[in-house]
């Protein structure tokens, strides 16, 4: 079968691989109707998450289950499901206090041997362990454009407001307005927020924001701090989300934050980094960090999809085949698109 692979920063081809097989119980094969190209795969197409040349990239999809293991019970061949980005084990007890996302035997699709060697559904068919907590069935009539966003980027948007406490009437800045960002953008909407201030520096991100109901805030033309001050009262936010995972982006989400607010660190960080202890410590800040906790948020973010309450399709700026991954990669790594949604 065709798959996209990782060969060296900066290329991935589309290659002849081995189809997948069933090797346990609780195990599925999915035929993939489509899948979609992520800011993670780009940490791995610049080289800085390292995983093996020819190892198939991707973790998000939607498609067909085409073979279960014996002990599967919540799908069945011909179930049109979607998956979320990492499996978990169900029995650990990170799983039995519903910690997902960090569960003991977790594995992430596409991110090499050290996240577990899993191989990646940016590919005709993918192998799925853990199937019953890993992958759920696309409710009746939604298309795969707005079912694809529930195993990753709007889960992840979603674990943003879930994990920050945030209360109906509240107040929200999100820093950063990629596809995760705008996501919680809509998600802070949806849970009540009277007001949502969507910070970032491209035109084109701050309209869309803007559409999901936010007050757009343009880094280049507008000293954010005064402008936050002057929609809270000079109170500040109850809830600042760094969706970039920059340094940067925390400092100021930690300087919006009114005192005793919450501060959530969304994008990624894997190194050291400096902050202002002090300011958080006197303003009494909470901060919430890690891994989204898709699999937890996964049904209620699909019941909200299906609701309407959630609407994150337009996100997608292009669709693509399989056959045009590098082309895609290309385009994504020059931030010409939001997110691409790549059919086999
Ligand atoms: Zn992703
Ligand atoms: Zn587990």
């Amino acid at each position: 079968m065709r798959a996209v692979t990782f060969q060296e920063p900066g290329r991935v081809e589309v290659s002849e691989v081995a189809a997948p097989r069933l090797s346990g119980p609780d195990e599925a094969i999915v035929k993939v109707e489509a899948c979609a190209v992520c800011g993670s795969d780009l940490h791995i197409y610049h080289g800085r998450v390292k995983i093996e040349p020819g190892f198939t990239i991707g973790h998000e999809f939607v498609g067909a289950v085409t073979e279960v293991g014996a002990g599967v019970t919540r799908v069945a061949v011909g179930d049109r499901v979607l998956g979320c980005f990492q499996t978990a084990c169900g029995t650990c007890r990170q799983c039995l206090r519903g910690d997902y996302h960090r569960c003991e035997r977790s594995r992430t699709f596409g991110h090499g041997a050290a996240m577990g060697d899993l191989q990646g559904s940016q590919a005709e068919q993918v192998l799925v362990p853990n199937a019953d907590i890993t992958l759920r069935r696309v409710p009746e009539g939604m298309d795969a454009a707005t079912a694809i966003f529930a195993g990753d980027v709007m889960g992840t948007g979603y674990h943003a407001i879930a994990s920050s406490g945030m209360r109906p009437g509240d107040t929200v800045a999100v820093l950063g307005l990629g596809p995760v960002g705008l996501c919680a953008v809509q998600a802070a909407r949806a849970a009540g927020a009277a007001q949502v201030l969507a910070v970032d520096s491209v035109p084109e991100r701050l309209t869309m924001a803007q559409s999901f109901g936010a007050t757009a805030l343009d880094l280049d033309g507008v000293d954010v701090k005064k402008a936050v001050r002057a929609a809270t009262g000079g109170r500040g936010v109850d809830v600042a989300v760094d969706a970039v995972g920059d340094p940067r982006a925390l400092e100021l989400a930690i300087s919006l934050a009114r005192a005793a607010g919450e501060v959530v660190a969304l994008g990624v960080y894997a190194e050291r980094c400096e902050l202002h202890m002090g300011l958080l410590w006197i303003k009494g800040l909470t901060m919430h960090t890690g891994l989204a906790n898709v699999i937890a948020h996964v049904d209620p973010v699909l019941d909200m999809l299906s609701a309407g309450a959630l609407d994150p399709s337009r996100l997608i700026t292009h669709r693509m085949t399989l056959d045009d991954a590098p082309e895609a990669y290309a385009l994504y790594d020059r931030r010409e698109a939001l997110k691409i949604l790549l059919e086999p």
